[in-house]
């Protein structure tokens, strides 16, 4: 409190995770360069920050206009004025000729039993953990979450995530020609050859017309799936959780 009040200037970091690699290694040749007082290494450091800054900066635009377009899209088409309520379009309707746009991604992992007012012993215990995947479709906006039980963990592959996806698009999502999705940029999960050969096998069967999918870069990924992961930790955090039931509500409450 005391240093609030009289230095108010100084910040607690606050701790960050999935930081990039290339803004940390930038921001150490600044600071190291202008201890060595020279002028050339300094104005290469700046350089290469700027040129990273404008990188990172172009693909947040390009993921914020095509959030804008999708929406665009959507208007009119999706929305029941009269008690302001989102419907999944799914089959049988008709296809609609628009591009839908989608975000996923995995949460970090919970464990339960979990309350606020934890009791010492449980420290001894092995919690049971519960994985969450998330699917966006920000214009709607709506969040679709999986969770995923200890038992019914395959791990964090390619397979799961496909699976995932399709069981959404075939049960949640919009039923579009088109679909452009957005994803972190893990090799492991969604930027491999097995993602795009389902993506391949959706057009080829006729399930969409086309379908694009982009990146953020390393590093530069928060998204939407990551706020509403951000919702759902906040009411995780307060509420008493002793069973994957709980836990359901609690994301279900998330939402609200
Ligand atoms: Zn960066």
């Amino acid at each position: 409190m005391l240093w609030r009040c009289y230095l108010p200037y100084i910040e607690k970091m606050k701790p960050m995770s999935d930081l990039c690699s290339t803004c940390k290694e930038i921001s150490g040749l600044i600071i190291r360069s202008a201890n060595m007082q020279s002028d050339e290494r300094i104005t290469e450091a700046m350089q290469k920050a700027l040129d990273h800054r404008s990188l990172v900066k172009k693909e947040r635009e390009y993921y914020k206009d095509v959030l804008k377009e999708a929406q665009l899209l959507l208007k009119g088409l999706y929305t029941d004025a009269a008690n302001n309520y989102n419907p999944p379009l799914t089959r049988p309707l008709a296809m609609l000729n628009i591009v839908a746009h989608y975000s996923f991604d995995y949460a970090q992992q919970v464990h339960y039993p979990s309350s606020p007012l934890q009791a010492g012993p449980i420290y001894f215990l092995t919690p049971r953990k519960c994985g969450i995947f998330g699917v966006c479709c920000e214009a709607i906006p709506q969040q679709v979450n999986f969770l995923i039980d200890e038992s019914f963990d395959t791990g964090k592959g390619a397979n799961p995530v496909i699976s995932m996806v399709h069981f959404y698009l075939k049960n949640h999502g919009l039923n579009s020609v088109s679909i452009h999705f957005n994803a972190d940029n893990c090799t492991g999960q969604n930027k491999n050859n097995t993602v795009i050969q389902y993506l391949l096998w959706r057009v080829m069967t006729g399930l969409n017309a086309s379908i694009s999918i982009s990146f953020l870069p390393v590093g530069h990924t928060k998204f939407s799936p990551d706020w509403c992961f951000g919702l759902l930790k906040q009411k995780f955090r307060k509420a008493e959780v002793d069973s994957l039931d709980d836990f359901i509500q609690v994301v279900e409450q998330s939402s609200a």
